[in-house]
């Protein structure tokens, strides 16, 4: 890691800053000293220390570094492969082909790469859903990837090749914890990632127990079709494992019930909506989590299917929870006149409400003596960039990661004018190419390409009968009804 000597003061200058305070104070003009590894002011008229870094930030927008609690970072070396898939195409993939043929090193290369492409975004908090450690040995390549790497990270340690009550017995996992833990400040924290099925013995059990234990939060897959459901939250409460530090994940195929359970013991939702709305887990929950006053934070989940930007996050997120509720007001013959789900909210969920919910007050704002991790979003030659009349409403919907200008982690500047610092990306890339050899080469070239391109079953994508289409353009005949012509053939159509 890198020591205190390479970091300079950093003074963001003229800006639009969006400080989510607890009043979610906005100022214009304004300034963000950074100093060491903390914000040491916010204001106008700033001056800079001596030997300070100034980064002009008029016309942008700064803003606290994003957080996501929920991204399985290690299938990043396989971008984009499944962009086609259900969840259970997800499920062969993982269980029965690639994911199970991933080594220790293939792991570090899809953790580097992500941690990578995170800190590109303005992400500067992830939590590495890791539930791909089969060995000890992957579990120490995940974490020497996200050392390397200059962002703040959380290692949810998981394995889904296993039972949870399996491979959290293992003593080499535990003594993992004992190695590892606070080694690395605030910088590495750990979790522990596990989904539980509803089986009425609940043998999760003994894995909740290694949490408690240890004083790991846990983090679940829950309210998944088909995989979880109400009564892995059941019994989750009966047995006293719903704590304030719990992430449920998706959380959409649940009934009131849970919802009720998790917010009556301060638990929080992990939201990935680009996941929900193509996989298949439900729909994007916060259209009623919200009702219950349940916290929310926003996550990516996976880039072998989805993008890795909160702000397709954001985004997709204020559209789902819209569209909801304008079919749910058409469905009873009314109109929605208002938007209940605002872009403040969701630039907060983006930022507090992931620092929220890892326990972190000191992350996600930017206020005096909160941890230095700022992003600048300006990008003076795009004329998306102006005007800025509506600062939250420009992060949810008019910025994307190619906008995101600096990015401080930590009080280190870890991406300067468009570009990361200190990013050997030619080595991550001659990584992935080798774990990408590898997986290709062990499932054979057949089951590679389909699985990329699953296939459709034939009446799945046939074009229903359309009783308006009386001609055949194509061959030129005509079948119209009682014998009369629609349409020319030959009208360029
Ligand atoms: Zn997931």
């Amino acid at each position: 890691m890198p020591t205190t000597a390479d970091r300079r003061p950093v003074l963001f200058t003229g800006g639009t800053v969006l400080t989510m305070d607890d009043q979610h104070t906005v100022l214009t003009d304004a300034d963000v000293l950074v100093v060491d590894d903390r914000v040491a002011e916010v204001g106008t008229g700033l001056s800079a220390p001596d030997g300070a870094e100034v980064v002009d930030a008029s016309g942008g927008i700064v803003m606290p570094g994003m957080v996501d609690t929920h991204r399985h970072m290690w299938q990043t070396a396989m971008r984009a492969y499944g962009a086609d898939w259900t969840l259970t195409q997800y499920f062969v993939w993982y269980y029965l082909e690639h994911g199970a043929k991933f080594r220790p090193e293939d792991i570090r290369a899809g953790n580097l790469l992500s941690a990578w492409d995170a800190l590109e975004a303005g992400v500067t908090t992830t939590v590495d859903w890791s539930h791909g450690l089969q060995t000890v040995d992957h579990a120490e390549a995940a974490v020497e990837a996200l050392r390397s790497a200059p962002g703040r990270y959380v290692l949810a340690y998981g394995n889904i090749q296993a039972a949870p009550w399996e491979w959290t017995a293992d003593p080499a996992v535990r003594s993992f914890f004992g190695r590892h833990r606070g080694s690395d400040g605030d910088m590495l924290g750990f979790q522990l990632a596990f989904d539980v099925t509803g089986d009425p013995a609940f043998p999760e059990k003994a894995a909740f127990e290694l949490a408690q234990d240890l004083g790991l939060p846990v983090t679940t897959h829950a309210g998944v079709w088909g995989a979880t459901n109400d009564d892995g939250i059941r019994l989750m409460h009966e047995h006293g494992f719903m704590q304030p530090d719990t992430v449920y994940v998706h959380a959409a195929t649940l009934t009131t019930d849970s919802y009720h359970r998790i917010a009556a013991t301060g638990g929080s939702v992990s939201v990935s909506t680009e996941s929900e709305q193509s996989a298949g887990q439900g729909y994007p929950p916060t259209w009623q989590v919200r009702r219950h006053g349940i916290p929310v934070s926003l996550s990516m989940d996976t880039s072998v299917w989805w993008s890795s930007d909160l702000f397709s996050a954001m985004r997709t997120t204020l559209g789902a929870d819209r569209s909801r509720e304008h079919l749910e007001a058409h469905a009873a013959g009314d109109t929605v006149t208002h938007s209940a789900l605002r872009a403040e909210q969701v630039v907060e969920w983006a930022t507090r409400g992931g620092a929220a919910a890892l326990g972190r007050d000191d992350l996600g704002r930017l206020t005096a003596g909160a941890k230095a991790d700022v992003v600048l979003i300006k990008n003076d030659d795009s004329p998306v960039s102006f005007p800025l009349l509506n600062p939250y409403g420009h992060v949810a919907f008019q910025a994307q990661r190619g906008d995101v200008h600096t990015v401080v982690v930590d009080g280190r500047v870890v991406k300067r004018d468009h570009k990361l610092v200190g990013a050997d990306l030619a080595s991550v890339r001659t990584e992935v190419e080798n774990t990408v050899d590898h997986l290709r080469a062990a499932m054979g070239e057949e089951v590679w390409q389909q699985g990329m391109n699953p296939d459709l079953p034939g009446e799945d994508h046939k074009v229903l009968d359309n009783p308006y289409q009386y001609t055949d353009y194509r061959s030129h005949t005509t079948h119209g009804a009682r014998g009369t012509v629609f349409g020319e053939p030959n009208s360029g159509r």
